[in-house]
């Protein structure tokens, strides 16, 4: 008899005025008995409308059945057929857009917590000692993986496991791409990611870091002189937009890209973090995605006394995860919703000295089918801040575009691929961000896995 209860056991979390002030996980995952009791509520449904939900359709009901018999090895070795991160999807994914809006628990009460259960595995399996990674024999072809992000990894891996000669380019000296630089500690602790990297390194993967493909090497070169293949481009969209207002380039102005790479890559909450980022005292941080959500929740761990979301839309249209706003307010961020920037004012010496808004409201709906934000005539007014971040989206860097013949990108920076991941360019494959502009770890992956499958097609019809 499955257990009924309505509720998802919830997630064990730090208390909001403590996390906020500490870089430490905010969620500390399920224990073996909570993670038995929730895997008790699936219904083992016959059709699995929760795997649809899944872009890479884990066979859900399967490894949840094992976690209800306490078989947790067996469990994770079924996710592992379909993810090769489930440790960092089981965190991050939007299961209440994926699998969980497909449940069926969830169509009266709360749905099966997918994804609490997916990390509970995921951790399990980490924590056990003597994890054996088998080398595969190689088959003596050379494939590179531009960028190493969820989509290049993933295409890594599963390259590797077939017995590729993978080499993966990274421009940064840190591999796992916005896991790492752009995701904050305190939502997905770096030392997961690294054990991912590390696994594939076991597969016999090489990652070379601070390899700026199209400055250090270009794609040409890796295929005409270097021997490689195929190439998977997975270089993600990590060029920041500015909102073109005055005052944007003063000292105190950051992208949340640079933001949060300080604060991630670079650590900027240690003491003996040389980067200038934590001294501020009122930050605003511009936007309303799950960046914006990230970039205040670390202004505040930095030691900000107020930090304010400023986005011109209101919290209806918010395009972060409930969840994350949720997380923000409880951890005393402020939202200042219907309010846009028009000017970042100065102090005599160029830095941050305020910022002047309009406030706004809504009209029609516009092409996205969202209200569209109006200004209200003589509404100006001035925030008192030092730090401003920007937050309102990235695209895809045009350098490998440039440096590379043949390729073909959309107007706005996104490489064109067909549905394998194929670019216009023959061996060249393409996936994630790079590909269609900023949006999930999961969907990263799961192109990064098609684009594998597609190269392994593509080499072995040369044979
Ligand atoms: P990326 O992760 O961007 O990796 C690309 C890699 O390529 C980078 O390491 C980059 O340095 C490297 N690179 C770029 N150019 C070159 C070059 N010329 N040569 C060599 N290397 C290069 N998604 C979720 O599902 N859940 C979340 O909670 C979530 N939170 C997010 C929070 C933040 C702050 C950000 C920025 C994104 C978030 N996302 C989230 C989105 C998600 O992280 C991305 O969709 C995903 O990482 C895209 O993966 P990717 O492999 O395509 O690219
Ligand atoms: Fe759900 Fe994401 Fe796991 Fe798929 S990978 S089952 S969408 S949490
Ligand atoms: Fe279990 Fe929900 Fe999937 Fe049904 S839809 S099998 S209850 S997780």
């Amino acid at each position: 008899m499955p257990n009924m209860s309505p509720k998802k056991n919830p997630m064990p979390s730090q208390a909001p005025d403590v996390r906020n002030k500490n870089f430490l996980e905010v969620a500390t995952g399920y224990t073996k008995e909570v993670a038995i009791d929730e895997a008790q509520r699936c219904l083992q449904c016959k059709n699995k409308p929760c795997v649809g939900g899944c872009p890479v359709n884990i066979a859900i009901p399967d490894f949840i059945k094992q976690v209800a018999e306490g078989n947790f090895s067996a469990a994770y070795d079924i996710i592992n057929e379909s993810s090769s991160l489930p440790a960092v999807c089981g965190r991050v994914c939007p299961q209440e857009t994926q699998c969980e809006s497909k449940c069926v628990r969830g169509i009266k009460t709360e749905p099966v917590g997918i994804g609490r259960l997916e990390r509970f595995v995921a951790d399990w399996h980490n924590a056990q000692e003597n994890i054996e990674v088998k080398k595969p024999e190689s088959n003596g072809h050379k494939v590179a993986v531009v960028g190493s992000g969820p989509a290049g990894l993933t295409c890594a891996g599963d390259l590797a496991k077939k017995g590729y000669e993978v080499t993966v380019f990274e421009a940064l000296h840190l591999a796992g791409g916005v896991l790492v630089y752009g995701i904050p500690e305190f939502r997905l602790p770096k030392s997961i990611v690294q054990k991912e990297v590390d696994t594939l390194k076991a597969l016999g993967v090489k990652v070379e870091t601070n390899m700026i493909i199209g400055r250090v090497l270009s794609i040409d070169e890796l295929m005409d002189d270097m021997g490689f293949e195929a190439v998977f481009i997975g270089s993600g969209a990590g060029l920041p937009r500015f909102m073109k207002i005055p005052g944007e380039n003063l000292n105190g102005v950051f992208s949340a890209n640079e933001y949060l790479t300080r604060t991630n890559l670079m650590k900027a909450y240690r003491e003996d973090s040389s980067t200038p980022i934590a001294k501020s005292k009122n930050v605003a941080i511009v936007g309303g995605g799950n960046v914006a959500m990230d970039a205040a929740r670390c202004a505040k761990r930095l030691g900000a006394e107020n930090v304010y979301i400023v986005y011109r839309r209101s919290e209806e249209e918010l395009p972060a995860r409930r969840e994350e706003v949720e997380h923000a307010k409880e951890e005393g961020i402020i939202f200042k919703l219907l309010n846009n920037p028009v000017e970042i004012l100065p102090d005599e010496n160029g830095n941050v000295a305020g910022m002047k808004c309009i406030k706004m409201e809504l009209g029609e709906p516009d092409e996205s089918g969202r209200r569209r934000p109006v200004e209200v005539k003589d509404s100006e007014f001035v925030i008192d801040v030092d730090t401003v971040v920007i937050s309102i989206g990235t695209s895809p860097n045009p350098l490998i575009k440039s440096t590379t013949k043949g390729l073909e990108t959309q107007k706005w920076g996104g490489i064109i691929t067909d549905e394998k991941g194929l670019t216009s360019r023959e061996g060249v494959y393409a996936g994630g961000d790079a590909v269609t502009g900023a949006a999930t770890v999961i969907l990263a992956m799961g192109a990064g896995k098609t684009a594998a499958s597609a190269i392994d097609e593509y080499i072995q019809s040369k044979q």
